[in-house]
């Protein structure tokens, strides 16, 4: 009998294919909710999981019994326990580098949206209020030449260094992130402490992984420590930010704006003022979210799910060690 797949996020017809000449699977383009009882039922029978947006409690793995491994589209893992799931025997693969230059692309357009005010005066322009020259009151700040500090320097945060340093000229500071001597030299880089980072920067970007250590790492001391002029950038997760500091340091102008990808929570709730805030960018978690990458996310899940269940190694797993030595 073949094994059973549980498929919750869009895949392709080519994708979908794939899987289903090795495995039975039950599919779902769209789910509102892990409480769906079609999906509990699916949940109950499967022995791989592939999909993005569902927390997996211990519940919801309680109501898996026959699971041997996930392949989550996303490069973030912070939806799963990984130290439950190796105990438990199952193994978990994500999707790195093939969305790395898309998030990258979507940091950098915060960036330059959020310091030449992009949305504000779009919006500006279309209620039909661009009646005479603009004046200063409407004028932005340069990005070419300013100091970028990376809370965070992996893939993406490299990336998006690359395009401040290479393409705008801008100084690189980075924390919070072992030493990249090659970086150094490529792009001039400097690692520092947080704080002086966040002293020095005009653009503070946060792309960490959302972990214990790095949860509410930016909050009302390091916004404190930031220039009145500085713009502040997230686009790795919203609990790596105290939600609340950051609203109050950008009303009371502590801060210049904030360029956001991601929120504490997410859809945003309608009594949040971020979206109303004209010194803020707000968009909708659309960091991979690009016709091409999301296909290649998807289709590396698949490629990771089709090798996993047959044996071997998978293209990028999270925690080989949960089956030990299963894998070839
Ligand atoms: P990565 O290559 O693993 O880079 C993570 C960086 O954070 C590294 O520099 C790492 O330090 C540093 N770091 C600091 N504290 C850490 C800790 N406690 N645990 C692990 N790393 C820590 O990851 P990436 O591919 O750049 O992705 C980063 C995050 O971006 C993802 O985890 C995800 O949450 C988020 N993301 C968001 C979107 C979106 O749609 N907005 C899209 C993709 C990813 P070292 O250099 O010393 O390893």
């Amino acid at each position: 009998m073949s094994k059973r797949i549980l498929a919750y996020r869009r895949l392709n017809d080519h994708q979908l294919d794939q899987l289903r000449s090795q495995f039975h699977v039950d599919y779902f383009d769209k789910l509102e909710s892990p409480d769906d009882p079609a999906f509990r039922e699916a949940l109950s029978q499967a022995h791989g999981l592939i999909g993005a947006g569902v927390t997996m409690t211990p519940e919801l793995l309680d109501a898996a019994p026959n699971l041997e491994a996930i392949a989550s589209i996303s490069v973030g893992v912070d939806n799963y326990s990984v130290d439950e799931l190796t105990t438990r025997g199952i193994l978990l693969c994500n999707t790195p580098d093939v969305l790395t230059e898309t998030t990258a692309d979507t940091g950098f357009s915060l960036i330059m949206a959020s310091a030449r005010r992009v949305v504000e005066l779009a919006d500006y322009v279309r209620r039909g209020d661009w009646k005479s020259s603009i004046g200063p009151e409407q004028f932005g700040s340069d990005v070419h030449g300013k100091t970028l500090g990376m809370v965070g320097f992996g893939r993406i945060g490299q990336a998006i260094a690359r395009r401040g340093a290479l393409g705008f000229g801008m100084k690189i500071l980075y924390a919070k992130a072992s030493p990249k001597p090659d970086l150094e030299a490529e792009l001039g880089a400097r690692r520092c402490e947080l704080d002086e980072l966040l002293q020095q920067s005009d653009f503070v970007c946060a792309i960490v992984p959302l972990t214990p250590e790095t949860r509410q790492l930016i909050g009302a001391r390091e916004f404190e420590l930031m220039k009145e002029s500085a713009i502040f950038i997230n686009i790795s997760r919203g609990q790596v930010v105290d939600e609340q500091a950051m609203i109050q340091a950008l009303e009371s102008g502590q801060i210049r704006g904030a360029g956001l990808d991601v929120f504490e929570q997410e859809p945003l709730q309608s009594d949040s003022p971020l979206p109303r805030m004209p010194n803020v960018v707000a968009l909708p978690h659309i960091g991979s979210a690009t016709h091409e990458t999301r296909t290649a996310m998807a289709q590396r899940a698949v490629d990771n799910m089709m090798l996993a269940l047959d044996g071997k190694r998978p293209l990028s797993p999270v925690n080989e060690e949960a089956w030990g030595d299963k894998l070839n």
